[in-house]
């Protein structure tokens, strides 16, 4: 029966989907941002100069948020965040393991110690009630990551942050162009992060932010952006010297971002609506297809979020399979249909495991990351590349299928 109604996987020696291969994020560059990165070339200045002021300016317009400092990428975002809201040795710091390792790092890298909480098994998003259930005395913030780019609880978890006076910094790499009921993300959390890495929504190459309302972390963050170096005679100790003088008051990094990048996000933030529909479409057409089909699961959305998703995750139910995760994740290469996995546990990897983590702390994520897999999705795909990729989950899952 299930031999006359589906074609043959490529794998097994069927035609594949598609001819050529698709990967699961690629960028969009258009003339304009070319254009915007061209004039900064042809500028004064390549870095400091005021492509910085106006980026930063925009990303408060459109997120509501009162202070913006942009930096280097999403990385130096999280440890600048995580310096700021005052986090240090001997710490705890409470994220998620279904995340790209810097939400983690970002916690180690102040001498304190990450504290993973396990995911809501169907929005895949940190659980609140579990993160409330795991702080001590010596927790000082949660690192709460929109995966895929659905918004997390966030009323719950700022209420829970509330209550216990930590900080709540927002990872939210995958979450521009989100709103979490009606406002956007970025202007809720204490602080919140963003990357513009070439397969986030919006891309400078290389690129990041922290948003904040608070002034007290703004300027900190100013000061870690900076080697903790400042011209303000405000927070001087010593008397200036001269029109020359500066000092450093803070240990603080280099993470500034050039003019180039500032600029090539800028004019990727004019795209920012555009990039969200088209987005929103192809996941709508995803779900639809997907949703016929009894070996997956679609992950659940909750109508607190109006979501730009970054990912999307194919989730695939074992049970009801005759192949496993790799089996799938291959058999969809074969038909030329190139994915990802986003992520592997962050304590499963060895320098995790160096300092002590085991398998088997949060089996919500861990079974996700054994069913899970990252389809393309992103602004340039064409209808016709969205439809086979649906033929090819289709035809693999119904093959396969039980
Ligand atoms: C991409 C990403 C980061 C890091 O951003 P970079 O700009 O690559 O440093 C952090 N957290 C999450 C969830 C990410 O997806």
């Amino acid at each position: 029966m299930r031999q006359a109604v589906v074609n043959k996987p490529a794998i097994e020696g069927g035609t594949p989907a598609r001819a050529e291969k698709i990967y699961y994020g690629h960028q969009y560059i258009d003339d304009a941002d070319i254009q915007a990165v061209v004039d900064v070339l042809r500028s004064e200045a390549l870095t400091c100069g005021p492509k910085i002021k106006e980026l930063e300016d925009k990303l408060c317009r459109i997120t509501g948020a009162k202070y913006a400092v942009v930096c280097s990428n999403g990385t130096a975002a999280l440890h600048m965040a995580a310096l700021a809201a005052g986090v240090g040795e001997g710490d705890e710091v409470i994220t998620t393991p279904i995340t790209f390792a810097a939400s983690a790092n970002c916690a180690l890298y102040c001498g304190a110690r990450p504290v993973f909480v396990d995911i809501d098994p169907e929005t895949y998003n940190i659980d609140p009630e579990k993160v409330e259930a795991a702080i001590t005395e010596r927790t000082k913030a949660v690192v709460a990551v929109d995966y895929t780019g659905q918004s997390v609880a966030l009323d719950p978890l700022k209420k829970i942050c509330e209550k216990h006076g930590l900080t709540l910094i927002e990872d939210g790499a995958h979450v521009i162009g989100t709103k979490y009921k009606g406002k956007a993300n970025g202007s809720i959390a204490d602080m919140t992060t963003f990357s513009f890495h070439p397969v986030k929504t919006v891309t400078g190459g290389e690129g990041g932010a922290v948003l904040t309302n608070d002034e007290a972390l703004y300027r900190k963050l100013l000061l870690y952006r900076t080697h903790g170096i400042t011209r303000d005679a405000d927070l001087m100790e010593h008397e200036p010297e001269g029109a020359w003088y500066y000092e450093q008051v803070d240990l603080g990094y280099n993470y500034r971002i050039t003019d180039i990048q500032a600029a090539l996000i800028i004019s990727q933030l004019d795209k920012l609506q555009m990039f969200s529909e088209r987005r929103k479409e192809i996941v709508a057409r995803y779900n639809e297809a997907f949703g016929k089909l009894p070996m997956l699961f679609v992950q659940k959305e909750i109508p607190e979020s109006d979501t730009t998703r970054h990912l999307y995750i194919l989730r695939i139910i074992p049970e009801k399979l005759r192949i496993d995760r790799r089996q799938f994740f291959d058999a969809l290469a074969a038909e030329n249909v190139c994915c990802n996995v986003h992520y592997i546990p962050t304590y499963y990897f060895p320098y995790y495991e160096k300092l002590g983590y085991r398998r088997g702390l949060c089996p919500n994520a861990e079974k996700l990351y054994e069913e899970m897999i990252s389809l393309p999705l992103y602004y340039a795909m064409t209808d016709e590349d969205v439809e086979s990729v649906i033929e090819a989950v289709t035809k693999i899952a119904v093959y396969y299928g039980k």
